[in-house]
C-alpha cells in the first residue's frame, strides 16, 4: 500500500506548527519545530505572501498530515462527510476522530497515529470483543476498544499508556489504562477539538 514518505518533522516544518507525528519526542527540546521553525527547503527561510488556494491547500495539508491520510484516503472522508446531514467541516473532523487509529491512539495504545496504525494492523486491537485490523474502521459511539491478550505485555504499548496518562485523555472517552481499554463514549463535539485547525477551509478548497 501507498505510503507517505516525507520525514515527519519536516512535515510539521512545512506547515509552520506542530503536528505531533513522532510520540514523545514532540514533547522534548529535539523536536524540529523548536529548533529550526521555518519551511524545509532551499528557499524556507524566504517570505512571501500566501494567495487565497495557498492558504486552503495548507490548511487541508495540515489535517491530512495529522491524520496520517493520503490524499485519495482524505478525499473519501470529506465525500462521506459531505453526504451527512450537518456542517460539513465538523463532520469530517469527527470521521477522522472516530477512526480506529485515531481512537486506539488517543486511548494510548500507541505513540503516535501511526504507531497506533501498526498497532491496529497487527491485530493487537479489539471492538467490543472482535479482532479489527483496519485502521479506518469507524468506530461508533458506545463501543469498547481494548488491546488483546496477546499484545498487552508489548513494551511500546506500555510506554505509550504511559506517555498518555501525562497528556491526558479526551473528555469523549472513557479509558481504563490498566486493563488497556476504554469506552469511546460519543463523538466529539467541534469545541472539544483543536482551535487551531480551521476545517472550513478545507471545504471551500474541495468546493471550488
Ligand atoms: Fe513535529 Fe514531533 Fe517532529 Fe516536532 S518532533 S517537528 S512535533 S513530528
Amino acid at each position: 500500500m501507498a505510503r507517505n514518505l516525507t520525514p515527519k518533522c519536516r512535515q510539521c516544518r512545512r506547515e509552520g506548527e506542530k503536528l505531533f507525528l513522532k510520540g514523545e519526542k514532540c514533547f522534548s527540546d529535539k523536536c524540529a519545530i523548536e529548533r529550526r521553525n521555518y519551511p524545509p527547503g532551499q528557499h524556507g527561510q524566504k517570505k512571501s505572501r500566501q494567495s487565497d488556494y495557498a492558504v486552503q491547500l495548507r490548511e487541508k495539508q495540515k489535517i491530512r498530515r495529522i491524520y496520517g491520510l493520503l490524499e485519495r484516503q482524505f478525499r473519501r472522508a470529506y465525500h462521506q462527510a459531505d453526504r451527512h446531514k450537518g456542517v460539513t467541516g465538523e463532520n469530517l473532523l469527527q470521521i477522522l476522530e472516530s477512526r480506529l487509529d485515531n481512537v486506539a491512539f488517543n486511548m494510548g495504545f500507541g505513540a503516535s497515529r501511526a504507531e497506533s496504525r501498526q498497532v491496529v494492523k497487527h491485530n493487537a486491537i479489539l471492538v467490543n470483543g472482535v479482532k479489527v485490523n483496519i485502521p479506518s474502521f469507524q468506530v461508533s459511539p458506545g463501543d469498547k476498544i481494548q488491546v488483546a491478550d496477546h499484545a498487552k505485555n508489548h513494551l511500546r504499548i506500555k510506554a505509550s499508556t504511559e506517555i498518555a496518562k501525562r497528556r491526558n485523555y479526551p473528555v469523549w472517552m472513557d479509558v481504563d489504562s490498566q486493563n488497556l481499554s476504554g469506552i469511546y463514549k460519543s463523538r466529539p463535539d467541534r469545541s472539544d477539538l483543536s482551535s487551531t485547525i480551521n476545517e472550513s477551509l478545507v471545504v471551500e478548497l474541495y468546493s471550488k
